[in-house]
């Protein structure tokens, strides 16, 4: 096959698209075959501004020489082996780079592949630690109402989707959901952290009086909810949640799948947002998308439980073909050091409060019903089409791709995470093409 075949593809009956509607896609296909920095290429030649830094994932741009070179240096080298019982060095090297920029206390880190293993390994991880530690009736897990933890059985059960979660049963058992912590009227609009809804933590404190403390294995949350349509935590909500979880033994897990390697303008959200969990997911930006991995990165008392606390033998009966596979580990080091040699976290937060305001200066278009901002992410929420929700988003988002600019949307909302190496014009030009495609839409 040719590189023009490969981009211009004859046949696209096989190929069942995920999260798509096949159908529509099939009839209007809308396909990209190159990408470079901020951009990407349609089959023709189109320039495409990325908005969205792919599936928030290309946090330091596309095409980076660095990563490529890396990891076609480790194909040449060794193109796999197995970590069960067995090592090779760039895995070893790639946890320690990820463990450097994880707050300080949480050493220890698992290879995954995707943020859905990522976030099943975290609960099974939880599980495991209170088992390890004599606590066995500690099964239950606690996620949160527009929580994206992924699509495995655990991600998608604690995950607070209706759609995700309607199609597939009855789902784990022993899960609930703390309330989501958007929709507060006094908080609409508000730049960063919003002020108000602390205390919605507080239902943590009804799941305990519900339930008992000895049942609550973890609660799991986004720092800022990405996927559900950049929802941000209150003002002091994710420290009152640390302080219950504190206080009942419950371990706190951060969903840092979106939020980690520079988003919110820090190494990891759980830094911007000054409160430290127990156990930590990733994926996406660690190895900037050119290689699929995931992660997750523990407090060193939660792997001492786990592991130093076995008697002898495998001590987490967990793991996948391609943990710490060396591809994707030669990535995540090229792209760690990326982010050290640019300061890419430090860069997102010297343009945030240009990008803070060019979001907000959306207000003044129609439809507009909300907006909010943490880091290099924007949310803006428009009002739906009376009786046909989601129709008025998805128009926007068709203008905006005729007009060269990606941008994603969730139901009516329109999400906004452009890669971390973004320059004024090119924010200029996203909020713009933005604008005009809305005012487009409602004229
Ligand atoms: N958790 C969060 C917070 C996410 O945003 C995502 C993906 N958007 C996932 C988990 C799932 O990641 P993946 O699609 O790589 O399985």
């Amino acid at each position: 096959m040719n590189e023009l075949s490969v981009s211009r593809p004859n046949n696209l009956d096989a190929y069942w698209m995920p999260y798509s509607d096949n159908r529509y896609f099939k009839a209007n296909p809308r396909m990209i075959a190159r990408a470079e920095g901020m951009s990407y290429f349609t089959p023709d030649g189109r320039e495409i501004l990325d908005g969205t830094a792919g599936l928030w994932c290309c946090n330091a741009g596309h095409g980076r020489r660095e990563i490529k070179e890396a990891i076609q240096q480790q194909a040449a080298i060794l193109d796999y082996a197995p970590t069960f019982q067995l090592g090779h060095p760039i895995a070893f090297e790639a946890a320690a780079r990820v463990a450097e920029i994880t707050p300080d206390g949480m050493d220890k880190v698992f290879f995954t592949n995707s943020g859905s293993e990522s976030a099943d390994t975290a609960l099974k991880i939880a599980l495991a630690y209170h088992k390890a530690r004599g606590d066995s009736s500690r099964v239950r897990l606690i996620g949160r109402e527009r929580g994206y933890h992924g699509v495995g059985f655990g991600g998608m059960s604690v995950g607070g989707i209706g759609g995700n979660r309607k199609q597939f049963g009855a789902l784990l058992p022993y899960v609930d959901h703390l309330p989501h912590t958007h929709g507060l009227a006094e908080n609409l609009f508000s730049k960063g952290l919003p002020e108000h809804g602390a205390q919605l933590a507080d239902a943590l404190e009804n799941l305990v009086a519900l339930h008992g403390a000895e049942t609550i294995a973890a609660v799991m949350v986004e720092p800022v909810a990405g996927s559900t349509g950049v929802l941000v935590p209150p003002k002091g909500y994710l420290e009152r949640l640390r302080a219950i979880c504190d206080k009942y033994g419950i371990l706190l897990i951060f969903d840092e799948v979106i939020t980690g390697f520079g988003r919110l303008g820090t190494n990891f959200g759980a830094e911007r947002l000054g409160v430290t969990p127990d156990i930590m997911t990733m994926a996406k930006g660690l190895t900037n998308a050119a290689v699929p991995m995931g992660a997750v990165a523990v407090k060193n008392s939660v792997y001492a439980a786990i592991v130093e606390g076995a008697p002898g033998g495998i001590e987490l009966f967990h793991g996948y073909t391609y943990s710490g596979h060396p591809l994707a580990a030669a990535a995540a080091i090229a792209t760690m050091e990326v982010h050290r040699a640019e300061d890419l976290p430090g860069r997102a937060l010297a343009i945030e409060p240009y990008w803070q305001e060019a979001a907000h200066s959306l207000r003044a278009a129609p439809n507009v019903v909300d907006i909010r901002d943490c880091g290099l992410t924007a949310g803006i929420e428009l009002a739906p089409r009376a009786g046909k929700p989601g129709q008025r988003a998805m128009e926007v988002f068709r203008r905006c791709f005729d007009d060269g600019v990606l941008i994603r949307v969730t139901g009516d909302i329109i999400a906004l995470s452009p890669p971390l190496i973004v320059e004024k014009p090119h924010v200029d030009r996203l909020i713009g093409t933005l604008e005009a495609a809305i005012r487009a839409e409602a004229a």
